[in-house]
């Protein structure tokens, strides 16, 4: 019997993959879809059926918002039946922030959602775009012996790896290995084959169940990255302002903060109202505030661990979570779960 063919859609947002020179102000501007795919005519040498849907207007990712999510969202649920993947053309600078809104926005995913871009236009003479691209379309329609998808999952395509959205943090501004997935290794890494590290991939409970949407987000999150000389004023400010309803800590370490009266009296105040969720500032590794004082007196103070969430995966749970429940204690026992790989 004759395969059928592997049918994706790509989904293109904007991002410097897609911009090109303008000539009076020398800056990038986002050019128009058809011309990256004029500028990659090695696509036509795979057997798929491949289809393309563009922004209006197209944005350079620092444009980014929730409501582009919930437009991305809206788009895979709308067409999740007529393909057998997706891929995201997106900018590089909130990649990382789409990739994890996404991971949770969409939960029971039986097909792969790949976001890739590049650093350089894919017009420019040595440009990453066209390996970014090819690869993420490969990997999206990529299938296994029992004719399931081989990443049924939110991911990161770029630079020859492939990593889970919601672990991965941008890296470089100016080099092509432009991400990171700093606390788990990739899911695939693409050299002259493309090889899957399949114990890593998350797969579906049951490959029948139907795509989830969670389109709601609440954004009433603030982010307070902890720093020597750090003033009562601004901790207030942030802790206890009326328009927050989660704050992120970003905490040195293992989760340590200061151990000023202080600081502990605000953190204590700010507890008790809204959720606390700390994270850790190093590239690598996570939050365990049993292993010092400091740790354990914002443990006590009733900070949530976010174990070795990324800022970008702690966010975007924050936002899907309090999105979708009006209880913060309900909130806060989700957060120590592992709902996406996340964690
Ligand atoms: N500013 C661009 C963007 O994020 C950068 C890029 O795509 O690399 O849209």
């Amino acid at each position: 019997m004759k395969e059928k063919k592997a049918s994706l859609l790509l989904i293109y947002t904007g991002g410097t993959i897609g911009m090109k020179m303008n000539p009076e102000n020398g800056t990038l501007c986002p050019f128009d879809f058809s011309q990256i795919l004029d500028e990659v005519p090695e696509l036509g040498k795979f057997a798929y059926k491949l289809d393309a849907v563009s922004f209006d207007p197209i944005i350079d990712s620092s444009d980014v918002e929730p409501v582009i999510w919930q437009e991305l969202a809206d788009i895979v649920s709308r067409k999740y039946d007529d393909y057998d993947g997706f891929v995201i053309l997106h900018g590089t600078d909130t990649m990382a922030y789409s990739a994890s809104a996404l991971s949770f926005m969409l939960e029971g995913l039986t097909k792969p959602v790949i976001f890739t871009g590049s650093q350089l236009p894919v017009g420019a003479p040595r440009t990453d775009g066209k390996e970014n691209l090819i690869s993420a379309v490969e990997i999206a329609a990529a299938k296994d012996e029992d004719g399931h998808a081989r990443v049924p999952e939110v991911c990161i395509f770029f630079n020859n790896r492939l990593t889970r959205g919601n672990r991965t943090t941008k890296l470089s501004s100016d080099e092509f290995r432009a991400f990171a997935s700093p606390n788990i290794a990739p899911l695939a890494e693409a050299g002259i084959s493309i090889k899957y590290n399949d114990p890593a991939i998350r797969k579906p409970s049951d490959w029948n169940s139907p795509l989830e949407v969670h389109e709601k987000l609440d954004t009433r999150v603030g982010i307070l990255k902890i720093h020597p000389g750090i003033t009562p004023e601004v901790v207030g400010d942030i802790l206890c302002g009326s328009s927050t309803r989660a704050v992120i800590l970003e905490t040195y370490g293992s989760g340590n903060a200061p151990s000023k009266p202080w600081f502990l009296d605000i953190i204590r105040k700010a507890a008790g109202t809204k959720i606390l969720l700390n994270v850790t500032q190093c590239f690598s590794g996570g939050v365990n505030m049993d292993i010092y004082a400091n740790g354990k007196a914002l443990k006590e103070s009733g900070v949530i661990s976010g174990g070795d969430l990324t800022t970008e995966g702690a966010l975007a749970k924050l936002f899907h979570l309090m999105g979708n429940l009006g209880d913060n204690k309900e909130v806060k026992r989700l957060l120590t779960e592992n709902l996406r790989g996340e964690m």
